[in-house]
């Protein structure tokens, strides 16, 4: 049996290619950042705070303007007050919706979380329950379904449609910005009112464009993940049109105060400093999955992306075929974990989800998946959907090590 040691040897050179393919766009998307910085004059100020209502908080609003322009989007909303990035989608959906609206998705069935957000299963808070109209389109071999989604929108009137790029816990592929643009130009052009939503977790700063360039009316993610660099110990952001981030702020705080109100509570320096790490932390986390994939193929499984091939999200997926060796590997990320290290994960119920998670997450902030973490759901064919990691070289450590704790035993 080869050593670990021996198979990353092998490996190495083949990292290079890919390697060098981050390290590019961590350049250009740190420029983007920078340039964010200078054009709304980001000064030491910004990091005072506010309590109470929160009014004339300029470290906040000059985030949210720091966040428009990496979007390049009319405005933005990004607070504490949001509890993560499910909650910034309830809040989307909420706001933008109405009695009778239909609510389509045509990346297939959502993120576990929101189920219970849009009525998918039974909830007396849901969407549905107030009398919002759901559907959902299947992608058909990873493609959009233009054909179905066409249909659909000739013969009804759809108020949002929804996109999730990452795969969530499903098999499929996370949507490219290219394929991305395309449906949507076709959306527009059959219907020109829909509002274009794009859950963007785990995608920002891992291309070169964001979703509002290319056409996306308003795109949700979370600052416990890509945008909060590690440092952001909570919050979300949704940046898009100027009147639906409106509706959006009505929704979060108060009807006629929107914007306006939610202290900082002296979060604005953690913000502003997760966001001008977020590129190189995306890229380490990048790096991490390359190799991820690059030594589970080695060893025989199967993986989802190929090491190679490009990437849309920081999510790199082993399809183990066999509950053992996931929670082996789980137990492993755990157990080279910064924090509770001396914890053994075990699957459980979670809230949201259907089936039994195991979840590895030895993290400074709790549930934070820009911090290298691993999970799955307890179901055929137990994928583990492994993401993050704060620097290359602790997420190296950690695999190499889950590795030995996986082949041995
Ligand atoms: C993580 C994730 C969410 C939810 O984000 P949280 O911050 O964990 O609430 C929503 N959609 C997708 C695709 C995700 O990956």
């Amino acid at each position: 049996m080869k050593t670990i040691d021996s198979i990353y040897n092998e490996i190495k050179e083949s990292l290079k290619e890919p390697f060098q393919k981050v390290e590019e766009i961590c350049e250009y998307n740190s420029e983007k950042v920078i340039r964010a910085f200078w054009e709304n004059n980001v000064s030491e100020n910004h990091f005072n705070t506010t309590t109470g209502y929160g009014y004339g908080d300029i470290g906040r609003d000059t985030i949210e303007k720091v966040f428009a322009s990496i979007f390049k989007a009319e405005d933005a909303l990004v607070r504490n007050q949001f509890i993560s990035g499910s909650h910034a989608l309830t809040v989307t959906l909420f706001a933008l919706l109405r009695p009778n609206d239909i609510l389509l998705s045509i990346t297939g069935t959502p993120y576990d979380t929101l189920h219970e957000v849009i009525g998918i299963k039974e909830n007396k808070s849901s969407l549905k329950s107030f009398g919002i109209k759901y559907d959902e389109i299947d992608l058909i071999n990873n493609e959009f379904d233009e054909e179905k989604i066409t249909n659909y929108l000739k013969e009804n009137q759809v108020k949002v449609i929804e996109i999730q790029r990452s795969k969530g816990y499903s098999t499929r592929k996370s949507i490219s910005i290219e394929k991305l643009e395309k449906i949507i130009k076709l959306i527009k052009k059959m219907s020109p009112n829909t509002i274009v939503m794009v859950d963007n977790c785990y995608c920002e700063l891992v291309n070169k464009k964001e979703p509002i360039e290319i056409g996306a009316d308003i795109c949700v993610g979370s600052l416990i993940k890509n945008l909060g660099g590690g440092m952001a110990p909570n919050g979300a952001y949704i940046v898009g049109k100027k009147d639906l981030i409106k509706l959006c702020a009505e929704r979060l705080t108060i009807p006629g105060e929107g914007k306006e109100v939610g202290p900082s509570l002296g979060i604005n320096k953690e913000f502003l400093k997760g966001l001008f790490f977020a590129p190189s932390v995306v890229k380490s986390s990048l790096k991490t999955a390359i190799l991820t994939s690059a030594m589970l193929e080695k060893i025989g499984y199967e993986v989802e992306p190929k090491a190679h091939e490009d990437r849309v999200d920081i999510v790199q997926n082993i399809i183990f075929h066999n509950k053992e060796d996931l929670i082996k590997y789980c137990e492993g990320i755990q157990m080279s974990s910064p924090i509770d290290s001396n914890v053994l994960p075990i699957p459980d119920d979670m809230p949201g989800y259907d089936d039994k998670v195991i979840m590895a997450a030895g993290a400074f902030t709790q549930g934070s998946s820009i911090e290298l973490s691993c999970d799955g759901p307890l179901r055929k064919p137990y994928i583990a959907y492994q993401q993050g990691s704060l620097t290359y070289e602790y997420g190296k450590i950690a695999v190499l090590k889950a590795l030995e704790h996986l082949t041995n035993k």
